[in-house]
């Protein structure tokens, strides 16, 4: 353990990263410019990871709830002492803009949830305790954890990972994205200044590594967030070791604006919802179902609001969305927008990208008139841009929600709370906003329905999550 830091400036960081000879290059999504070389790590590296996990974890488990916290507290200083290094290179390897709800709040959202993490209390629940026999329910720690992440948000999912699964007493073996290396590598440089050697360690290798590590009998347990193909993939390869699984998964999250809501007043809302994170968020809003009274308004309150937000390189400052991370995910986007244009839907803003310039930028895009059962609508864009839907009757808006196999989150708007609630109890999904979208929160637990995954995140219900129950009972 190290007491002092020498990762506070991005050159610093960047250096104690960085693989010196071979690795895998990683540019910048908004100019092409090289960030730096990422380490290509084996399945033997993984191998090596998972048994210096399991030596240090007995010890790491050994010290008690209120010394790890106060080992998470440490970190999220450590986190807070580096955050503009952390935040531009985030900014640049994963494309967000410096400013907005992006880099700089994302690195804070780390240390946020250290902290939120480091703070809650488990105690053993008394189940039965009747004069004749008592029982209580204890979480002991699972082991190893292996955490894999995708690569829209990748410091703060690392550690939505991580922090509870060290809180609980259990070592962690990060397998960040291919697309996002740098970024989870540099975090858990900082934090691994003020953790024990062994007990945090990062992987950074492709498909393989990850497969391996969910089949791998030295892991107990996977926290994965990414797509639902993947996630079917890794309950299959965990199958033969009976692991326990934290699965996020992909969404195609609703939001159905009432007739009675105010457009003026929810636009703002409606477009970070939808644009956070230039639409790159699991729990963003993927479809916008409109009433036929106020669609036009809403429509034209949106583009309003989304036509000043500006767009560019994440360094410079006054920009609030980015690009898209990969030339893979720019594809999938354009192409549902072409899919959308040629079945006659009306694109509001944008709809065409600027042919000739760097960097995978697909502009904000509105799309009105628009067939729930249009690839845009149906399928999850990940991207900047929204279909809206026109729908008559409330019914018919709830069976449009509720109609596909995923079920992460979803919001209703309107004026009065009560009808909202009374809609959104209707919705199948792991959580449902009124009047906001996609605000997640370290105390409220969050996860999916359907094919979105299973298990919840956050709170102290994350924080069992991660734990073994047991029943002691005598
Ligand atoms: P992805 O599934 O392609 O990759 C995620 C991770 O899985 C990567 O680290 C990848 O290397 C690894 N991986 C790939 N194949 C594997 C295998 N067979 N076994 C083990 N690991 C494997 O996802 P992505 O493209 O990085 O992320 C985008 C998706 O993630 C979207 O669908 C989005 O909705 C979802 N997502 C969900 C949440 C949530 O909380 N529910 C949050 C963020 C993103």
């Amino acid at each position: 353990m190290q007491t002092e830091t020498t990762l506070d400036t991005y050159e610093d960081l960047l250096q104690a990263i960085v693989a010196n000879d071979g690795g895998r290059e990683i540019s910048d999504p908004a100019t092409g410019e090289v960030v730096g070389r990422a380490p290509e790590h084996t399945t033997a590296d993984l191998d090596a990871a998972v048994d210096a996990a399991r030596a240090a974890q007995p010890a790491w488990a050994a010290l008690g709830h209120e010394e790890r916290s106060a080992f998470l507290n440490r970190a999220a200083d450590a986190v807070e002492r580096s955050a503009e290094a952390l935040a531009r290179l985030l900014s640049r390897e994963q494309g967000k803009p410096l400013n907005g709800p992006n880099a700089r709040f994302e690195v804070g959202a780390c240390a946020a949830w250290l902290r939120a993490t480091a703070s809650f209390e488990l105690r053993p629940e008394v189940l039965v305790d009747d004069g004749e026999s008592r029982a209580e329910l204890h979480y002991r720690p699972l082991g190893v954890v292996g955490a894999i992440g995708p690569w829209n948000w990748p410091m703060m999912i690392s550690v939505w990972q991580l922090a509870p699964a060290l809180r609980m007493g259990n070592a962690v073996v990060v397998k960040p994205s291919e697309y996002t290396p740098l970024s989870v590598l540099a975090l858990a440089a900082v934090i691994n200044q003020e953790l024990p050697a062994g007990v945090l360690s990062v992987v950074s290798g492709g498909r393989g590594v990850g497969e391996r590590l969910a089949a791998h009998p030295g892991i107990d347990k996977v926290m994965f967030t990414g797509s639902t193909a993947t996630g079917k993939a890794i309950i299959r390869s965990s199958a033969d070791t009976v692991k326990r699984l934290t699965l996020e998964l992909g969404g195609n999250d609703a939001g159905i604006v009432l007739p009675d809501a105010d457009p003026a007043a929810i636009a703002e809302g409606l477009f970070w919802g939808a644009f956070i994170n230039t639409g790159q968020t699991c729990a963003a809003l993927k479809r916008l179902y409109v009433h036929e009274d106020i669609y036009d308004a809403v429509c034209d309150a949106l583009v309003g609001f989304a036509g000043q937000m500006p767009m560019g390189v994440g360094l410079e400052e006054q920009n609030v969305l980015g690009p898209l991370q990969n030339k893979a995910q720019f594809d999938i986007v354009a192409d549902l927008v072409q899919a959308a244009k040629d079945s006659g839907a009306r694109v509001l803003l944008g709809g065409e990208p600027e042919a000739g310039q760097p960097g995978y930028f697909y502009p904000t895009t509105l799309v009105a008139d628009i067939d729930n059962d249009n690839p845009l609508v149906a399928r999850e864009q990940f991207g900047p841009a929204l279909p809206i839907i026109k729908y008559s009757s409330v019914e018919e808006a709830i069976t449009m929600a509720n109609g596909l196999d995923v079920g992460l989150g979803a919001s209703v708007w309107s004026s009065d709370p009560a009808k909202a609630r009374e809609v959104a109890a209707r919705i199948e999904a792991g959580t449902v906003w009124i009047n906001k979208h996609g605000a997640v929160d370290p105390r409220v637990p969050f996860g999916g329905a359907k094919a979105s995954g299973y298990g919840l995140e956050f709170g102290v219900e994350g924080l069992k999550g991660l734990g073994a129950p047991q029943v002691i009972s005598y």
